[in-house]
């Protein structure tokens, strides 16, 4: 069976997209530790991201760090973070977290609860800096 992931890449779930290419597919988290907190997924159903081959893991985080260079400059923050935990879904993601400090990153504070509008502002947001921006 097909994970969420590959149903919300094949657009039979929605998501709110940041950006795309032929083999990522990057999307706004729906329980964000904070404004612009982004997944990026590989097409290819992969569990675990250790398990892709490595030309397919060094794409990824190219793809990745152009992501990250348009959430930093629609949501300015000290850095963006990474993370990869994957214990709830079983098809491999990067998280990208605008953070401030360490505890930014920490997945058991609290989510934020976005309206649809706001979830689709941050991602507007997004994807036209990505776009605008050298890939
Ligand atoms: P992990 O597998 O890295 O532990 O956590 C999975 C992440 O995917 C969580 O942060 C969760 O909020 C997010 N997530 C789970 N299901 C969905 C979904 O259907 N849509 C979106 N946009 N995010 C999801």
């Amino acid at each position: 069976m097909a994970t969420i992931f590959s149903r919300i890449i094949a657009g039979e779930i929605p998501s709110y997209k940041v950006a795309e290419n032929d083999k990522f597919y990057a999307f706004l988290d729906i329980n964000p530790l904070a404004k612009g907190h982004t997944l990026v997924v590989p097409k290819r159903e992969v569990d675990y991201i250790f398990d892709l081959d490595d030309d397919e893991l060094a794409a990824m985080h190219v793809f990745a760090k152009s992501v990250a260079l348009a959430i930093q400059q629609a949501f300015p923050c000290k850095k963006v973070g990474e993370a990869v935990i994957g214990l709830e879904v079983p098809h491999a993601h990067i998280h990208l977290i605008p953070i401030q400090k360490e505890s930014d990153m920490i997945f058991s504070n609290p989510k934020l609860k976005l309206t649809n509008e706001e979830f689709v502002e941050v991602a507007t947001a997004i994807s036209q800096a990505w776009e605008g921006g050298d890939k």
